[in-house]
């Protein structure tokens, strides 16, 4: 059975603390396949200035080649209104049956997942693969995790990830402000960036 994982995000850029995680994730999962999936942002959202979904899907292909198992999947930017996490997981579920499909979520998501649209669902349903983020309360995810395997079954991988202090706000600060941002993004998605003249301004 192929082991195929779900990587959302709004990857306003994607930077090396999600490479890392997906990185992590493909070798200590033993994944044939980590597919990001941007989510669909409403560009009527209010307060929001988000880079629109085709950029933000083209700054993850810049970073494909970095990984045999990456792929790209537009699934939630093509249907062109915010989707559940529930129902994406289920749309692939029903393309790939010959696959197990996990979910990787970020440690400062697994402590409201019960909580999201059919999440208790998430939590029966399908393997989730997780790492810890800097800023984020560990001891308090780690205590809903082993709740969660308690009251759902939940299968949930905890990486064995060296943290890594990287957020999209901040580098869109950076950039803004003409400071570096050198380790934190690809060069490639730096040089994308340059070239499009992304977040120059908020
Ligand atoms: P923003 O700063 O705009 O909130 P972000 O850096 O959190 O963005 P997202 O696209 O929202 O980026 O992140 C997608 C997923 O990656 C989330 O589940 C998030 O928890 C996880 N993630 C982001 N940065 C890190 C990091 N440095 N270490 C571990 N996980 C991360």
């Amino acid at each position: 059975m192929n082991r195929i994982a779900l990587f959302g995000g709004t990857f306003d850029p994607i930077h090396n603390g999600h490479i890392n995680l997906a990185k992590t994730a493909v070798k200590e999962c033993n994944l044939d396949e980590l597919v990001f999936v941007p989510n669909y942002i409403s560009p009527f959202k209010q307060g929001s200035s988000v880079t629109p979904g085709t950029k933000r899907a083209e700054m993850i292909r810049e970073i494909l080649p970095t990984d045999n198992a990456f792929r790209l999947s537009s699934y939630e930017l093509e249907r062109a209104r915010p989707s559940y996490t529930y129902d994406t997981l289920c749309h692939f579920r029903s393309q790939m049956e010959e696959a197990e499909i996990a979910f990787i979520i970020g440690f400062d998501s697994v402590l409201t997942v019960d909580k999201w649209y059919h999440g208790e669902d998430i939590l029966r349903e399908f393997p989730l693969i997780t790492g810890v983020r800097p800023h984020v309360a560990t001891d308090e995810g780690f205590r809903r995790i082993e709740a969660y395997r308690e009251k759902y079954g939940s299968r949930i991988h905890v990486l064995n990830l060296k943290p890594f202090d990287a957020s999209s706000t901040e580098i869109r600060r950076r950039i803004r402000s003409k400071e570096s941002v050198d380790g934190l993004i690809a060069p490639e998605v730096e040089a994308y960036i340059e070239r499009n003249k992304l977040y120059r301004v908020e």
